[in-house]
């Protein structure tokens, strides 16, 4: 299928959309093939091996634990944060993992654990630094299945030996959509030919799949779930999980807004913004539930950009819940657009071209919703896409411990500050400008390339090495 808003905007859990999400999602896989081809009885071990970055970070990301919970049958957009709690202290406890358990019948009981997984953090498959193999055998010792997949960033997962195929049905879906690109320049054409804005292109193609009213209470349902992830971590208290004694911040800070901003003064709108920003990546940094956006380490700055246009954005004091809706709805297209851009010509992946993929990604999306609500041009959006890439280009993955906590968190919120005044710079220009969005692009590209594999999410260099952890 194409990638679509709701591929870019997807439920899961923390701490990362490739080293947690993809993992589990594939283990998910795994479990319902031996499920279905009736060989699940047949079980007697199981080996899981782990490459390159998921091996190396593993560990900090919930890589591990995740792959439990996969194997057990559960996929990261439904399990809920109680399931995760009580399945991995039970595995902990009995030392027994149920494989594909959770599609009902109790699944086979296997003695399993984290423990028990090779980790190859020198060994990178070709296709991608984070891959993972999963093979079972029968009580002869005889391989019964076996697979490997790659988590290529954002939640999303491809099996070796698919990638052309699945390039290929990409490519073939693509051409089902009323309105396809692949670049910002052809995004553009279709609103100059079209008369459209950059959201209702996006728009257009997504009713190829789902009715207008679908479209609209699914990316609802999306911001509901930010809201929600907001308002959990507001709550929580204390020391986020990992061992670097990192406190989470946004319940003191929330406390003190209220006493201090008590009149929603327009003064305080960045500090409202970081907060929104350091709620959500604290919730994901402690496995809680997120939206990734358009990955989990970076999921707060969608929600936090989102947040300014809600609060802030000219008009909107005066909005009816209607208007507020449908700004919603816009901005997530718009955002998705931009998302759709990336994951064509670049990657949204920390392990394959450093943070500038991440946060640089979802800083450009949310530069782009913001420019969008406001009433910029296709142009103004496109620019203010392109502005928040340009001053992220280079960013690097070193996240200490491995932990989806240091950078990662205050990073989501100077992201957001960026993407909010990337799209100001953009709506008091007139479109026109000197670096188009897909050099922008290309250049995050290629600079991911040439990149020393230490800055990509391998927890090699950088911060990861310079700070002491205790
Ligand atoms: S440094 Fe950036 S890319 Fe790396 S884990 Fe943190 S947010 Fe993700």
């Amino acid at each position: 299928m194409a990638v679509g808003v709701f591929d870019l905007f997807s439920i899961g859990i923390g701490p990362s959309s490739s080293h947690t999400v993809g993992p589990m999602r594939a283990a998910a896989v795994f479990a319902e093939e031996l499920r279905a081809s009736g060989a699940l009885e047949r079980v007697a071990s199981l080996r899981v091996d782990l490459y390159g970055s998921l091996a190396a970070t593993g560990h900090g990301h919930g890589t591990m634990t995740a792959i439990l919970l996969g194997l057990e049958g559960f996929h990261p957009e439904l399990i809920l944060p109680e399931e995760v709690e009580s399945r991995l202290a039970s595995i902990a406890e009995t030392g027994t993992l149920r494989l594909a358990g959770a599609g009902g019948g109790g699944g086979m009981a296997l003695p399993y654990g984290v423990e028990d997984m090779v980790l190859r953090p020198l060994t990178v498959l070709p296709r991608h630094t984070n891959g993972m193999t999963f093979t079972v055998s029968d009580a002869a010792g005889d391989v019964i299945h076996a697979a490997t997949f790659f988590s290529i960033g954002g939640g999303f997962i491809v099996r070796e030996g698919e990638e052309d195929a699945a390039l290929q049905e990409l490519e073939e879906s693509k051409k089902e959509l009323p309105l396809p690109f692949r670049t910002a320049a052809e995004l553009l054409e279709h609103c100059r030919a079209r008369g459209l804005s950059i959201s209702e292109v996006m728009f257009v193609n997504e009713r190829a799949s789902r009715s207008e009213e679908e479209i609209r209470a699914g990316l609802l349902h999306i911001y509901s779930v930010m809201e929600a992830c907001v308002q959990t971590s507001l709550k929580r208290e204390g020391l986020l999980p990992g061992g670097l004694k990192v406190r989470r911040r946004a319940p003191d800070w929330h406390e003190r807004l209220l006493k201090e901003d008590k009149d929603r003064d327009g003064r305080y709108w960045q500090e409202w913004v970081n907060l929104v920003a350091l709620a959500v990546n604290e919730e994901n940094a402690s496995g809680g539930r997120v939206v990734t956006a358009p990955t989990n380490g970076a999921a707060g700055i969608i929600p936090a950009v989102l947040y300014y246009a809600l609060h802030y954005a000219p008009g909107m004091d005066q909005a009816t819940q209607a208007d507020r809706d449908y700004a919603v709805v816009r901005f997530l297209l718009a955002a998705g657009a931009v998302g759709v851009l990336y994951k064509e010509q670049a990657s949204i992946s920390g392990a394959e071209v450093g943070c500038q993929g991440e946060v640089g990604s979802a800083s450009s999306m949310a530069a782009a919703g913001l420019a969008e609500v406001m009433g910029g041009s296709p142009a103004q959006v496109e620019n203010a896409a392109e502005i928040a890439m340009e001053h992220n280009l280079g960013l690097t993955c070193d996240p200490i411990g491995g932990l989806v906590q240091v950078p990662c968190i205050e990073r989501n919120a100077i992201a957001a500050a960026k993407a909010i005044n990337a799209a100001k710079m953009a709506l008091w220009g007139d479109g026109t400008h000197r670096v188009s969005l897909d050099e922008v692009i290309i250049t995050m590209r290629e600079t991911g390339k040439d990149m020393s594999s230490k800055y990509k999410e391998t927890a090699m260099g950088g911060l990861a090495v310079n700070v002491v952890e205790c």
